[in-house]
């Protein structure tokens, strides 16, 4: 079996490593200036630039039997001009629709799930009759290219309304406008679906985000009830059957008193499903393979409370010395200050063991230089 990804990042390399028993074999596609470090002697590395045409793509990734992705901001044309050559899961309308936020939130309106109250905007004038009509606070957030709260804007009043001078300069935005919503928390759900459409959900897992960057993740989340779970897993079918989806897809929600409102949605492997690796009978990387490939799935079953803490821009050295039942994930990639670089996933007997080890490294962390 061959895999061709696109993307090149930690997501790519987990895909890899999980997989080392099952007998793939990977291709990773890079743009041009894309960092690569993180898969570097896990598979070929091609880099592609937009003259690059699909059958030779095709070929330099060694004609494989699928193709994926690690990111949803790819060129949808591409896994288009793909799909002559081989199969492309998620494939190429699951990833238009879920890459741009606008498309995201009307075909999430249409199956009647709930989401933040928004509105859209392609010119200033309407960016400023938007905000006028939802009333401040807002978020504005660009509907494409928009990850780990970047090409966001958060106004509390009009004064903020500054920030968006410059975008306000530029002739052509596409924005959406949402209401501040006022959760209690925030929760993810990943389900992985077959090529025959059976679908298989991880636990509900609750996150923690600092400055829109997720910090720390924990499953079971505390919030969660039975009840919460249903509905996000009724949801999250209804997505993914509504988008013929193979592979694994997440669902980022916020709960709103006894609601759940989709935030957004993400078609690939998820960074608030690391904890898997260790907290699960078959980590999200390996299924994520495992679906696309057309291998039976292994259990999603969750063999004991477990949480994640990203590495952002800085390691800790060995702290499974420090704290037990930690485990290091270091994506080698070089250190940038919010970048990326890593994740610990800890293990307990009980949630406030889990609760106590992310205390613990987040002091740790802090000491950190
Ligand atoms: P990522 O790709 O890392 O998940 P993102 O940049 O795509 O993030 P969002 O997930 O939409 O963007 O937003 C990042 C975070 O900002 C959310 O997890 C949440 O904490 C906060 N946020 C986003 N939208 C709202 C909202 N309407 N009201 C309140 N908080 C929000
Ligand atoms: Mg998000």
């Amino acid at each position: 079996m061959r895999v061709g990804v696109l993307g090149s990042g930690q997501l790519a390399r987990m895909m890899k490593l999980a997989t080392q028993h099952l007998n793939v074999s990977f291709a990773f596609v890079a743009e041009p200036g894309e960092a690569t470090e993180a898969v570097h002697g896990l598979g070929d590395v091609i880099v592609a630039d937009a003259n690059t045409t699909a059958e030779q793509l095709y070929d330099a990734m060694g004609q494989p039997q699928v193709v994926t992705v690690e990111k949803e901001h790819v060129d949808v044309a591409r896994l288009e001009a793909l799909s002559a050559f081989c199969t492309v899961s998620p494939n190429p309308k699951a990833v238009s629709i879920t890459q741009h936020r606008e498309r995201e939130k009307h075909f999430l309106q249409q199956l009647g799930i709930p989401t933040a109250e928004f509105a859209s905007a392609s010119h200033p004038a309407q960016l400023k009759q938007a905000i006028e009509k939802l009333g401040y606070p807002v978020i504005v957030k660009s509907c494409e290219s928009g990850y780990d709260g970047k090409n966001q804007w958060r106004l509390r009043h009009c004064a903020d309304w500054e920030q968006l001078q410059q975008l306000m300069e530029n002739e052509s935005l596409d924005v959406v406008i949402e209401r501040w919503v006022d959760f209690s928390a925030e929760v993810s759900l990943l389900a992985v679906r077959t090529v025959d459409g059976a679908l298989s959900y991880y636990p509900l897992t609750q996150n923690r985000h600092v400055n829109g960057i997720l910090f720390t993740s924990q499953a079971p989340a505390p919030i969660a009830s039975e009840r919460l779970q249903r509905t996000a897993e009724a949801y999250l079918q209804k997505i993914a059957d509504a988008l013929d989806y193979v592979g694994v897809l997440a669902m980022e929600c916020f709960v709103v008193g006894d609601q759940l409102w989709v935030n957004e949605l993400a078609p690939r492997v998820h960074n608030s499903g690391h904890w898997t690796q260790q907290g699960c009978e078959t980590c999200q990387f390996e299924n994520h393979i495992r679906a696309i490939s057309h291998l039976p799935l292994g259990s999603t079953t969750q063999r004991c409370p477990a949480g994640m803490l990203n590495l952002l821009g800085k390691k800790i050295a060995a702290p499974e010395r420090s704290v037990p039942g930690s485990v290091l994930h270091w994506y080698n990639k070089t250190c940038k200050p919010g970048r990326k670089v890593g994740h610990i996933n800890v293990l307990g007997l009980t949630s406030a063991d889990v609760e106590n080890a992310l205390r613990q490294l987040e002091a740790t962390l802090s000491t950190t230089q």
